[in-house]
């Protein structure tokens, strides 16, 4: 704390591990006496950088651009770029610190990083986005490449982003590699990699239910978000059986009483990835929708709320009118959306909880394949990449439940996820000796 008191986030994720880790070290002689979390909370590396770029009037702007190289112990640093004008070291740190654990679970062997951007994309022309694109790989370009570290998108950086980003690194290195997943399919991209963590979250959630015996036939879902993780949470919660009644953007949210079928749903991909819209504009296409502004979806009646937009959007008091309005099952789709005490809560109450480091690993999972497909210089089909996706979203299921089922039946996702991750990373530091 005394050295990262001035980083909220950061000391949120932090505590939130080590309150299930400490334990689990104390109780294994082996990683006694080695510092392995104290080193592990200290990044390998923290660049940060400037990105100037001139928009289409001329201007220069000037933007700070970052890439933390959190975890190397099993496998080149891998996880997502972000641009979002609240992106910091704070942020960029607790999601660097939790890919390190999310990239362990996977069962692939990656590492653990993260980046990106305090630009905002929102409102800017497709030529001032590539210019930044540009300007923002003509420095990364020297701390990346296909063994070393590989980016892919997050929050602001969809395929658009990836591609401009891509073509810089290309011409400065004069190399065709797989330095950046999240691809275009024809120059490298791998089937199913825009639907991975959606799908994933839901697979995830589909494993959980089944050890109630309860399924996604027929139950009402609530998802925050309209972005990547949120739309294909939202179709595979449909091909389910599964009602979608919401879905939202950081001004409000909309509420559908009849579900968001598949017609629905293809108008909002059009909506958010074509035409950049709002999400209040569902409501003028579809009468009997409501749009409640300003507000998140926590207090509608359902069944499973997948919370899919970002951090901290869902609080103690949310959790408790989820668990009012009768919610059995809660996954996290976006990265640590549910703050300590909505988890705590959700753990007294012993209603079904995942972490996304474990839900929502499905998309960096595909990433991995998607280096692995690079590599090879081959393209799996898309059932083969689903398959793939299933079973590894199974098999972090079944290490939740090695590492997190108590006494009495009841299976704490968090410690499991913690703990399972940990292990992995901390028995490659020990091997590796002090460095
Ligand atoms: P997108 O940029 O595609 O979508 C983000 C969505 O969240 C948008 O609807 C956005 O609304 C909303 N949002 C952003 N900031 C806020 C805020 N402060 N309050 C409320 N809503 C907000 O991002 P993704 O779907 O890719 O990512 C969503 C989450 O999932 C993030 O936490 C990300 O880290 C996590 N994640 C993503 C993975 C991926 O493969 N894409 C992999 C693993 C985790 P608006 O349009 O108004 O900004």
């Amino acid at each position: 704390k005394t050295r990262n008191g001035h980083e909220p986030e950061f000391i949120q994720a932090v505590q939130e591990v080590a309150e299930t880790v400490i334990p689990y070290i104390a109780k294994n002689k082996i990683y006694n006496g080695k510092n392995i979390l104290l080193r592990m909370v200290e990044p390998e590396r923290l660049i940060s950088f400037r990105v100037a770029w001139v928009d289409d009037e001329g201007e220069i702007h000037v933007n700070r651009g970052y890439r933390i190289q959190m975890n190397s112990a099993i496998g080149p640093y891998k996880g997502g770029l972000r641009f979002h004008p609240s992106v910091n070291a704070s942020i960029l740190k607790f999601l660097a610190f939790e890919q390190v654990f999310k990239n362990s679970l996977t069962t692939l062997p990656m590492g653990g990083g993260k980046g990106g951007s305090d630009f905002d994309p929102k409102g800017k022309s497709d030529d001032e986005v590539m210019r930044f694109c540009h300007a923002f790989m003509l420095e990364l370009c020297r701390h990346i490449g296909p063994n070393t570290d590989v980016p892919a998108g997050d929050i602001g950086v969809g395929a658009r982003e990836i591609g401009f980003l891509f073509g810089m690194y290309k011409k400065i290195r004069n190399e065709f590699t797989g330095v950046l997943t999240g691809k275009g399919l024809s120059w490298g991209g791998s089937k199913i990699r825009p639907e991975a963590t959606g799908y994933g979250t839901v697979y995830f959630a589909q494993s959980m239910l089944k050890t109630k015996n309860e399924t996604f036939e027929g139950k009402t879902v609530v998802i925050s978000g309209s972005g990547n993780v949120a739309q294909y949470a939202a179709e595979k919660v449909i091909q389910l059986g599964g009602k979608v009644v919401t879905l939202s953007d950081s001004a409000g949210y909309i509420y559908d009483p009849e579900g968001i079928n598949t017609e629905k749903l293809a108008f909002v991909m059009d909506l958010k990835n074509e035409r950049r819209g709002r999400i209040s504009e569902y409501t003028d296409k579809y009468k009997g929708s409501e749009y409640h502004k300003g507000k998140t979806p926590w207090e509608v009646k359902c069944d499973i709320a997948l919370p899919c937009a970002t951090q901290n959007e869902l609080l103690v008091g949310d959790a408790k009118k989820l668990m009012a309005n009768g919610c059995m099952c809660v996954v996290e789709g976006a990265n640590m959306p549910c703050d300590a005490d909505a988890v705590h809560a959700f753990h007294e109450s012993k209603i079904l909880f995942a972490p996304g480091k474990a839900s929502n690993a499905g998309g960096v999972a595909t990433s991995g394949l998607e280096m692995s497909q690079n590599s090879l210089r081959i393209s799996w089909t898309r059932e083969e990449v689903d398959e793939r996706l299933r079973d590894i979203m199974e098999d972090i299921h079944d290490s939740c439940i090695e590492y997190g089922k108590e006494e009495d039946g009841f299976c704490n996702y968090v410690k499991g996820a913690n703990i399972a991750g940990f292990v992995k990373v901390a028995d490659a530091m020990l091997a590796q000796g002090v460095i």
